[in-house]
C-alpha cells in the first residue's frame, strides 16, 4: 500500500498516512484525530440544565450525562411512590440474603473505607435518625409495657438525667468511677425509690433541680436517704418553670 500522504494529530501529534486524497483533504478540513484518540475521546455533557452536580461525562448514546438527565424534573406522586417501592422490601435485589462473617466483615470494611471519603452529611443524618425512630418507637413501646412498672420508671427517670446540663453543676470534672478516692458521681438529691413510691412525675426526679454531684462514697452509703425532702424539691421545680 502506497503511503501517498500523510499529516499529524491534532491531539497526540502522531503521524496519519492516506493512500487517498479524498480521505486526506476531508480530514484536513475537519481536522480529524488519529483513530486512537477517536477511540478515546471523551463525550463531555453540554449541561443544558446549568445543573451543579454535572458529571461532564456522558453515554455515547446519551444527548446529556445522568444527572442533567433528571435534573429538575417533577415527578408526580404516583411515580414516586412506584420508585421508592421499587427496591423496598421483597423488592430489593438483596432481599432474604443471608451473609457470611466472612462477607459481613468485608461489607463494613468497605464502607468503613468509604465513609472516610464520603462523610455523611448533617441533612442525611437527620433522615436517618427519622426512618430510625420511625421503625424502633413502636418497638421500643412494646418492650416497654413488657417490663416492670418500676424498672420503667427508674429508666425514663436515668433517660431524663442524661439530657440535663450536667456540665453547669459543681465539681463535674471530677466525675469519675467508683472505688478511686476522689472520685465524684451525679445523685438524685430525692432518690429514684422515694419517687416511685411517692407516685413523682420522673420528669421532676430526673431534672437539673434534684442534681447534685458529691463524692461516691458517700452516695453508696447514703442509698435510700433523700438529702433534701418533696416538698423543697416540688418547690425548686415549680421556680424554674416560671
Ligand atoms: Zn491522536
Ligand atoms: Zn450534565
Amino acid at each position: 500500500m502506497k503511503k501517498l500522504f500523510q499529516r499529524n494529530c491534532p491531539d497526540c501529534n502522531d503521524v496519519i498516512y492516506y493512500t487517498d486524497i479524498g480521505n486526506y483533504t476531508k480530514s484536513l478540513k475537519h481536522n480529524y484525530q488519529c483513530r486512537k484518540c477517536y477511540n478515546n475521546r471523551i463525550y463531555t455533557c453540554p449541561n443544558p440544565n446549568n445543573n451543579p452536580k454535572c458529571k461532564n461525562k456522558r453515554n455515547k448514546r446519551a444527548k446529556v450525562c445522568v444527572s442533567c438527565k433528571h435534573y429538575g424534573r417533577k415527578l408526580s406522586e404516583d411515580t414516586k411512590l412506584k420508585i421508592s417501592n421499587g427496591t423496598k422490601g421483597e423488592n430489593s435485589p438483596n432481599f432474604g440474603k443471608i451473609y457470611t462473617e466472612k462477607e459481613k466483615k468485608h461489607l463494613s470494611n468497605k464502607l468503613k473505607e468509604f465513609r472516610k471519603i464520603n462523610p455523611v452529611s448533617d441533612k442525611t443524618k437527620e433522615k436517618m435518625s427519622i426512618s430510625a425512630k420511625k421503625h424502633w418507637q413502636p418497638i421500643i413501646e412494646q418492650n416497654k409495657l413488657k417490663m416492670p412498672e418500676k424498672k420503667r420508671y427508674y429508666n425514663d427517670v436515668r433517660r431524663i438525667t442524661r439530657q440535663q446540663p450536667i456540665h453547669l453543676l459543681e465539681n463535674y470534672n471530677k466525675i469519675g468511677l467508683a472505688g478511686i478516692s476522689g472520685a465524684y458521681h451525679v445523685d438524685h438529691m430525692v432518690s429514684k425509690k422515694v419517687g416511685f413510691d411517692n407516685n413523682i412525675d420522673p420528669n421532676i426526679i430526673g431534672n437539673i433541680v434534684n442534681l447534685q454531684i458529691i463524692p461516691w462514697l458517700e452516695n453508696v452509703s447514703k442509698i435510700e436517704k433523700c438529702s433534701i425532702s418533696i416538698e423543697q424539691l416540688l418547690e425548686k421545680y415549680n421556680k424554674t418553670k416560671c
